[in-house]
């Protein structure tokens, strides 16, 4: 039997561009023709090893006023009749809207299962939609970009323990002949995302073409890339990644162009592309300033960095040049403990395999996810070993903790007066957290909120705060 999804949600949040990335190319695209009103729109979904059949609910968009949401509700609540599960979909740039309130009114009243998705979080503008939306109450809700392909694992995840629940999927169950035909059809295991950038003349262009040899397999355009860049996918280690390859990379190199002056934009348009970023940097000038912006860059976009010494061939002072890395990254990147700093050759391909093992382990961490007991428990170890301040007698109460993201790792507290917790407690966190659950060199991100845990009970929250 085949498992139903719809997507819900109000216009412009982006249902079809979901429905169109888990679909892919296969349908034919939404008809342009101006007035035409399509009632939906049905595919088959591949989402890495899950396929199933989803119900796109858009395309009223050109009704209006009363008439649409009469007729809005109407199709949603139809297609969530015949779902098994529902994706109820909010912009997270926008915040949670009166009109997304009233679509999870009509979620929770058709009884269907639910996944809140947090659509359009490319870079850090959708943080706080996405935190508004634990308030709508239906659970922790999935960080997504459909237009970048980003958070598609997360959303997997979430829809993988909804079908497990209902006994329509198991994690890693042995393959039916059904099932073999199905998997036979979904695509490999989505790559990791590699960005390799840095000043001119570290190296990059050498680094690349030693990576890839000859066994480039040339794909794109991209979404979201320039159109001079491309992706060149290759496997190490049974692992699939894809590495952004700009012209700038690509270009043999004439003395003019060596000259030219970093750009920042393709700098930043890499990074936000890549799951993991190799940063490239010159072992005769370690760590300059050009570096650490870019190093930092990468931190604030919630990028796992990896940091490359290139040329260790030619360096005489080894241990200075160690030395001072280890104390620049300290001084400027202290929030992030443990960046990995690999010395390479490109130019002689020596340790990059190191260099690779060093990307693919960032990856797992930057993935990693932390069961909410888990959390509790250590928060509850935490305060009670360190207790949190109490500004005006009263002690400021952490009272739960969950990690709704991962891509990075992204943890949220639920407290009393969250604006009073210092920044060194902040920080005592962060770095417990790192040890307790071995998050090296990736970027955390630890936010407060005021309020309980949003999944009590009603009745006991309204006793706590009243
Ligand atoms: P890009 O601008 O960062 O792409 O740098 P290139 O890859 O064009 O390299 C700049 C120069 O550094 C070239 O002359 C390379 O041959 C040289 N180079 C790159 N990697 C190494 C290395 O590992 N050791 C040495 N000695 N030279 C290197």
């Amino acid at each position: 039997m085949s498992t139903t999804v719809a997507i819900i949600g109000r216009p412009n949040v982006g249902k079809s561009t979901l429905f169109n990335r888990l679909v892919g190319r296969r349908v034919a695209l939404v008809s342009a023709e101006p007035g035409v009103t399509r009632d939906r729109r049905e595919g088959t979904a591949h989402l890495f090893d899950l396929s199933f059949t989803v119900i796109d609910t858009a395309g009223l968009e050109e009704a209006d006023g009363a008439a649409l949401e009469t007729r809005m509700r109407a199709q949603s609540e139809r297609a969530l009749a015949e779902a098994d599960l529902a994706l109820l979909l909010i912009d997270a740039r926008a915040g949670v809207t009166p009109v997304d309130r009233h679509f999870a009114d009509v979620v929770r009243r058709a009884k269907t299962p639910v996944v809140l998705v947090a659509n359009k979080c490319e870079g850090a503008v959708g943080e706080a939609g996405r935190f508004e939306a634990f308030a709508l109450g239906l659970g922790d809700p999935v960080a997504v970009s459909a237009e970048h392909a980003l958070g598609l694992g997360d959303l997997r995840d979430a829809i993988a323990v909804h079908l497990a629940d209902k006994g329509m999927y198991t994690e890693g169950e042995t393959e039916t002949e059904t099932e073999t035909e199905t998997r036979d059809r979904a695509p490999s295991p989505a790559p990791l995302q590699l960005a390799i950038v840095g000043r001119p003349n570290v190296g990059k262009s050498t680094l690349v073409n030693r990576l890839l040899g000859e066994e480039r397999v040339l794909t794109g355009p991209e979404v979201g890339i320039t159109r001079d860049a491309i992706a060149v996918e290759w496997s190490y280690k049974d692992h699939a990644i894809r590495l952004i390859d700009t012209a700038g990379l690509r270009r043999k190199s004439r003395v003019s162009e060596r000259l030219e002056r970093l750009s920042t934009s393709d700098t930043l348009r890499a990074i936000r592309y890549a799951h993991v970023v190799v940063l490239v940097i010159d072992a005769a000038a370690p760590m300059e300033k050009q570096d650490l912006t870019i190093a930092a860059q990468a931190i604030e976009e919630g990028r796992g960095l990896v940091i490359a010494v290139n040329k260790w061939d030619v360096c005489t002072e080894r241990a200075r040049a160690r030395a001072m890395i280890d104390d620049r990254l300290q001084r400027s990147l202290p929030q992030v403990r443990g960046i990995p700093v690999v010395t390479i050759s490109a130019l002689y391909g020596d340790k990059l395999e190191r260099l690779l093992d060093a990307v693919i382990h960032l990856y797992d961490v930057w993935n990693r996810r932390v069961g909410t007991p888990a959390l509790n428990r250590w928060l509850a170890a935490m305060t009670a070993a360190h207790p949190p301040p109490a500004p005006g007698g009263r002690r400021i109460k952490l009272r739960y903790m969950t990690q709704p993201k991962s891509r990075p790792p992204t943890f949220v507290i639920f407290c009393s007066k969250p604006g009073d917790l210092p920044d060194s407690y902040l920080r005592y966190l962060e770095n417990g957290l790192r040890e307790a659950f071995e998050l090296p060199g990736t970027p955390l991100r630890l936010s407060l909120r005021k309020g309980d845990n949003p999944y009590a009970p009603k009745g006991r929250r309204k006793r706590k705060s009243g």
